[in-house]
């Protein structure tokens, strides 16, 4: 049987909610059930909305819940260079270009909204500069880096979602892996990261369902295997709001003060559909308890 490694990668813009957390605990018990590793990585690409602070609070909060890490933790804002590395390739094989456009630019020309309500698809303005007025802007403008994407669907079979399927040109458009401030984007660091890693399954929260298509094509691009994927439900506060990491009456410093953590730990498992009742469970309860087959597919109203 293939070795399974798991992660969880958090962006600490701020404390941990239980939805963080009931991401890492599934990531965590899908690798431990069935003897898999356990990896964390710190996803700080962007220092300053994610300060050290929030990354370091978030370490002691998975240890308190009981998650044990097989390796020391991998921090994105020391990789610059290897996500260098790999812009490299991209370049040299001509699947990217400097895109010169301002956001406000590509709200105004973008085609009709995707499937995400944020988001545009990107129309695709710096693809096709004539070569003289590219390399004329980019010595006088700041600039982004563009992956061209191909007019084709790139499918999946979710674990928990099922068939979810894209056509990054038509749903998407060429996206970004490295912003015109410099920072390296999410979508290249986490196919860079999760291939070098080892990782052989990602568990993550439902809001990125959409992006696995972008990663799954730049993973194909740059030669690395896919990992399979499960994009659990996102829980909301009693009104169906989904979590943030601005509510702090569900961090996990409260929770674990009013409640205890095998009770946290018990309602985390049985708000994903893993554990039978609001009650306290140890982790390897938990563990013997998991399978995918039990969890919820929608958004789940948090009990508390
Ligand atoms: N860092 C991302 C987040 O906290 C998750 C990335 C991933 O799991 O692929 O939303």
């Amino acid at each position: 049987m293939e070795h399974v490694t798991g992660r969880f990668a958090p962006s600490p813009s701020g404390p941990l909610h239980l939805g963080n957390l009931a991401c890492a605990l599934m990531a965590y018990l899908s690798a431990r059930s069935q003897g898999g590793r356990f990896l964390l990585r710190i996803e700080d690409l962007d220092r300053q909305r994610c300060p050290r602070t929030w990354s370091e609070m978030a370490l002691r909060d998975l240890e308190a819940l009981g998650l044990e890490w097989d390796a020391p933790p991998i921090w994105q804002s020391e990789r610059d260079e290897i996500y260098r590395g790999y812009l490299d390739i991209l370049q040299k094989k001509g699947a990217v270009y400097p895109c010169f456009c301002t956001r406000a630019e590509i709200m105004q020309a973008s085609l009709a909204p995707n499937r995400g309500d944020t988001q545009r698809v990107y129309p695709g303005t710096c693809r096709y500069l004539p070569e003289e007025v590219r390399a004329e802007k980019m010595r006088t403008q700041r600039y982004a880096w563009r992956l061209r994407v191909p007019d084709r669907e790139i499918g999946f079979t979710d674990r928990v979602q099922g068939e979810y399927v894209e056509n990054l040109s038509r749903d998407c458009g060429d996206f970004v892996v490295r912003r015109s401030d410099g920072l390296f984007a999410y979508q290249l660091a986490v196919v860079v990261d999760d291939a070098l890693s080892g990782v052989t399954e990602v568990v993550r929260g439902c809001d990125i369902l959409s992006a696995t298509p972008r990663q799954i094509y730049l993973a194909q691009l740059l030669g690395f295997p896919s990992p399979t994927y499960a994009h659990i439900p996102l829980l909301t506060d009693a009104n169906g709001r989904r979590l943030a990491k601005r509510d702090h009456d569900v961090g996990f410093a409260v929770l674990r003060e009013r409640m205890g953590i095998p009770r946290l730990r018990g309602l985390l498992g049985y708000a994903m559909g893993i554990w039978p009742r609001d009650a306290e469970a140890s982790m390897q309860e938990l563990i013997d308890a998991f399978s995918w087959e039990h969890v919820h597919r929608d958004d789940v109203r948090l009990p508390c």
